[in-house]
């Protein structure tokens, strides 16, 4: 089971940041957070929306999900360029745990206004 995330009805708030930073930290503190939205640079309001999980980055697009493992991109340079210097400090940080300590869920899902983030 994991964090499911549809980038169809996202809206690129980062309440789903904060609310794993604030899960992390007891405080919004968005570099503990191991969900985050960045922007592509290329193309105007482009966004996609990132997780890591233990053995994964999980990068939710527009166009679909790509799942890549821990330590191998499987890109182009080009969009190694354009991703990896948004999806870097993620990989420093503590992986999805789901919310495993809080009784109610995933805190990321209950924040999330357009329910995108589902469970599955
Ligand atoms: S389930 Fe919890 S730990 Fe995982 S991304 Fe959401 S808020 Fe963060
Ligand atoms: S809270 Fe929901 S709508 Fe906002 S950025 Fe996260 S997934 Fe997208």
């Amino acid at each position: 089971m994991g964090i499911q995330i549809d980038l169809k009805k996202c809206v690129s708030c980062m309440a789903c940041e904060m609310a794993c930073g604030y899960h992390r930290d007891e405080g919004f503190a968005l570099l503990s957070s191991c969900i985050m939205v960045t922007r592509g640079r290329e193309k105007k309001d482009y966004s996609a929306v990132v997780l890591k999980e233990e053995e994964n980055l999980v990068i939710a697009r527009p166009e679909g999900v790509e799942v890549r493992k821990l330590g191998s991109t499987g890109k182009s340079d080009q969009d190694k360029g354009r991703e990896d210097a948004s999806a870097k400090p993620l990989l420093l940080r503590e992986p999805c745990d789901l919310c495993s300590d809080r009784k109610d869920g995933p805190l990321c899902l209950q924040f999330c206004p357009v329910n995108a983030i589902s469970l599955g």
